[in-house]
């Protein structure tokens, strides 16, 4: 979502007038677009703000920091790096060129963080990539308790369909051929009662978009409706992302997410009855508050059972202001171990699944050079390197020969 933001961003500024500079250093206005999920992010953002102090007193004229972290930390971020100018929420990019101005004319620092009626509007994305990002929602009300975002994005909105339609064109258009449909849960689209299934029939069916893929979907709301519209429509990829977060029920009844590990499998289940070649990668958390080490276990019995395709695995991070942010913590020392035993199991699932690629063939997009040939990615959104000089953007059938670490290597057939 944040890469996103940030590409469109960049359009907004080099529209009127910025352009982009290769070396940060040599820039006249730098902004630094921030992540709040976990406080990880935050701190290696505060971390590169520290950094541009030189940059900004002996040559730099603006210094903004917009996103999340923004909105959450704006007083602080004023107080500690007096050298900041702007400091604006996730919302406000579309100031901008406004700000930069008043900022430049009148030698004064500007913080905006409101947040609650962006939704694109105007935006007009054009791309140089293969593969690329269009939004469909914006906000979140779901608030997951150990989550931050429904407190810095704001209440959950639509896009209207016609500009999400005209945005996929638009990139088509400029050559992009794998666009995502990003969301933080997709399934709740609802515009003028198109819901999530309807928009993906008539983005699948009323635009040449070669593939289509979603990001991300919250179990509660996955519905048989969005697997039959895949089964419909050829362009529509295989690839599911539904984060599962914990294995046990009442982690997840204290996570508030809403499902139980038993609906969870019955999704995976279906999902894989309806679309056996389905590749699904998820999102987990280990050491949620008051997380027994037995309940540990089930989340990693579930992983066993399951064997995502992916995973993204995360320790808790304690987001101030949360409802779980009152509940007691686990050691960190407990947490850094869960983590280290869960990476493990997955990556031994990966390696398995993955050498049941060799032999086999699939359709695979190039997206860009590497150093040792070229780089692709499956309607599964497996990444496969072949040892061969392929222009980005083509798409050939690849017979997997080996694999690399966790990375299947192949070749045109
Ligand atoms: N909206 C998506 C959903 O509900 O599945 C997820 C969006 S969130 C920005 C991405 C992932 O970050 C989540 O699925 C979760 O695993 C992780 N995450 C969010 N808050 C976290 C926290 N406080 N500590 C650790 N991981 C967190
Ligand atoms: Fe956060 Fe939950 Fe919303 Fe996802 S659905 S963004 S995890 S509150």
């Amino acid at each position: 979502m944040n890469k996103n933001d940030s590409e469109i961003i960049n359009q907004v500024l080099i529209g009127n007038g910025f352009p982009r500079v290769e070396n940060p250093l040599e820039a006249d206005i730098i902004f630094i677009n921030t992540c709040s999920v976990r406080n990880h992010a935050e701190q290696r953002a505060l971390g590169y703000i520290s950094t541009l102090k030189k940059w900004r007193e002996k040559k730099g004229l603006v210094l903004g920091v917009i996103g999340c972290m923004a909105k959450r930390l704006a007083d602080e971020i004023i107080t500690r790096y007096p050298f900041v100018d702007l400091v604006l929420g996730p919302d406000s990019y579309q100031k901008i060129p406004e700000y930069i101005k008043l900022v430049t004319e009148n030698k004064t620092k500007i913080i905006d963080t409101e947040v609650g009626s962006e939704l694109y509007t105007n935006v007009e994305k054009t791309s140089h990539r293969v593969s690329d990002f269009v939004s469909i929602t914006r906000g979140c009300d779901n608030y997951c308790s150990y989550c931050i975002v429904p407190f810095v994005r704001g209440r959950m909105r639509s896009r209207p369909a016609d500009d999400i339609i005209r945005e996929v064109n638009c990139l088509v258009g400029s050559g992009v051929k794998d666009i995502t449909l990003l969301g933080q849960n997709v399934n709740e689209y609802n515009y003028n009662s198109i819901n999530f299934s309807g928009l993906l029939r008539i983005v699948a069916q009323k635009t040449n978009v070669f593939r289509l893929r979603f990001l991300t979907s919250h179990p509660k709301d996955f519905s048989e409706e969005i697997i039959n519209v895949i089964k419909e429509n050829k362009n529509i990829c295989e690839w599911f992302h539904l984060p599962l977060q914990s294995g046990n029920n009442r982690i997840l009844q204290l996570m508030n997410r809403k499902y139980t590990k038993e609906d969870y499998l019955g999704i995976i289940e279906r999902i894989r009855k309806n679309i056996p070649e389905a590749f699904i990668t998820t999102d987990i958390i280990v050491g949620f508050p008051t997380e027994s080490e037995k309940e540990f276990n089930e989340t990693i019995e579930l992983v066993k059972q399951i064997e995502f395709d992916d995973a993204y695995m995360y320790r808790y991070s304690v987001r101030p202001g949360t409802r779980a942010s009152e509940y007691p913590s686990l050691p960190e020392e407990v947490i850094k171990q869960r983590l280290k035993i869960l990476i493990e199991v997955q990556n031994q699932i990966i390696i398995k699944k993955t050498k049941q690629m060799i032999g086999k063939t699939y359709e695979v997009l190039f997206e860009e050079k590497t150093y040792n040939g070229t780089r692709g990615k499956t309607r599964g959104n497996k990444d496969v390197i072949v040892e061969q000089n392929i222009e980005p953007g083509s798409v050939y059938n690849v017979l997997i020969t080996e694999i690399r670490g966790r990375t299947p290597i192949g070749r045109v057939t």
